[in-house]
């Protein structure tokens, strides 16, 4: 690794690490906190924006200039009638970074607004699983670097996902689990509690799996993955277990740790096009791990068309001896 990727990778191991406190600081005191609808009336809470300013700055701190491609924008937050939200994610930055004001937050959260023009720029989903966050349940911050359209460094911070396999996904963990991966480099996992947490344990996937105790992992959301026709793909291969459902690329990093063998993601609508920001640290992490990731159709996800998968469709992310028989299954099935 050239001095300059280990020095990237380690900023954004440090970026994503100090905001985990921070995210779940938000997540319980969720009740109080403002969740304001944006144009595609996904959920946005003042974490989302609070983590991207604190990333971002962190990032251009330590690395000089950024380009970064981060799923919020503070124009949604410079609405009318938006103050108290404004207000909320100031306060939350400032337990980190108190010199900051406003405008800098605003400001830093449009660092996150690159077009994808270079040839090299951060992507980040500062809450990723939105949805799992505001049920307490499981969410990510991801962030990733792609250079030349290919994802060589991603983190994944994953504040409720604890070391312990046995615990239900629907309950948060207290630690939580940071993974990351250097394309070449391996897969790893580390507690977010570290300071400088850059020497984890190296993470495989599982090996010598049976099709029949194949173990998939999904989504929660029905609006976002077909969650019955996972269980039909699953039935197709004699695969006997129910798939485990959590939010977020805390998926890929179940895969990636052995604890499933495959994560499926089946398109529910013909016109929706995956964001890279959802997709590119779980699949560098996933396939440093050993696993294959590719599409629905078998193709490789396609990180050169700026901010979608547009060339993609859907997402199967598998033990290397599965993934080819959950293609066949989805080609039979939906031929
Ligand atoms: P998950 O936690 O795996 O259910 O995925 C969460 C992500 O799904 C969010 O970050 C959204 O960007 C993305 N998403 C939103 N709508 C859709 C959709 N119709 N199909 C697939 N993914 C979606
Ligand atoms: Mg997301």
């Amino acid at each position: 690794m050239s001095a300059t990727r280990s020095s990237m990778l380690h900023a954004a191991i440090r970026s994503v690490a100090e905001v985990c406190p921070v995210a779940r600081q938000i997540q319980h005191t969720l009740g109080r906190i403002k969740q304001i609808t944006k144009d595609d009336f996904s959920p946005v809470t003042v974490a989302d924006f609070a983590v991207q300013a604190l990333i971002a700055v962190r990032l251009r701190d330590e690395l000089g200039a950024l380009a970064m491609i981060g799923e919020e924008s503070a124009a949604d937050l410079q609405a009318h009638g938006r103050g108290e939200v404004r207000q909320a994610v100031t306060a939350a930055v400032r337990t980190l970074r108190p010199d900051l004001t406003e405008d800098d937050v605003l400001a830093a959260i449009d660092l996150g607004n690159h077009d994808g023009s270079e040839r090299a720029y951060w992507t980040l989903d500062p809450i990723d699983g939105t949805k799992g966050f505001l049920r307490g349940g499981q969410y990510a911050v991801s962030l990733a670097y792609i250079e030349d359209g290919e994802v060589v460094i991603g983190v994944l911070g994953c504040p409720n996902l604890g070391a312990d396999f046995a615990r239900p996904f629907a309950q948060p963990d207290a630690l939580g689990t940071l993974f990351f991966a250097a394309l070449g480099k391996g897969a790893h996992a580390v507690s977010p509690a570290e300071a400088y947490p850059t020497a984890g344990a190296r993470l495989t996937v599982a090996r010598d799996r049976r099709l029949r105790d194949m173990r998939v992992c999904q989504s929660v959301e029905a609006a976002h993955s077909r969650l019955d026709e996972t269980q039909r793909i699953a039935a197709h291969l004699k695969a006997t277990g129910r798939p485990a459902q959590l939010d977020s690329q805390c998926k890929y990093a179940v895969v990636a740790r052995a604890q499933a063998d495959a994560y499926i993601r089946l398109p529910t609508r013909a016109d929706y096009v995956e964001k890279i920001w959802d997709h590119a640290a779980g699949a560098l992490i996933a396939s440093e791990a050993g696993a294959r990731v590719t599409d629905i159709h078998g193709l490789d996800l396609d990180f050169t068309q700026g901010a979608t998968l547009k060339r993609n469709r859907g997402v199967v992310c598998a033990v290397p001896e599965f993934h080819g028989p959950i293609l066949t299954a989805i080609a039979d099935l939906y031929a």
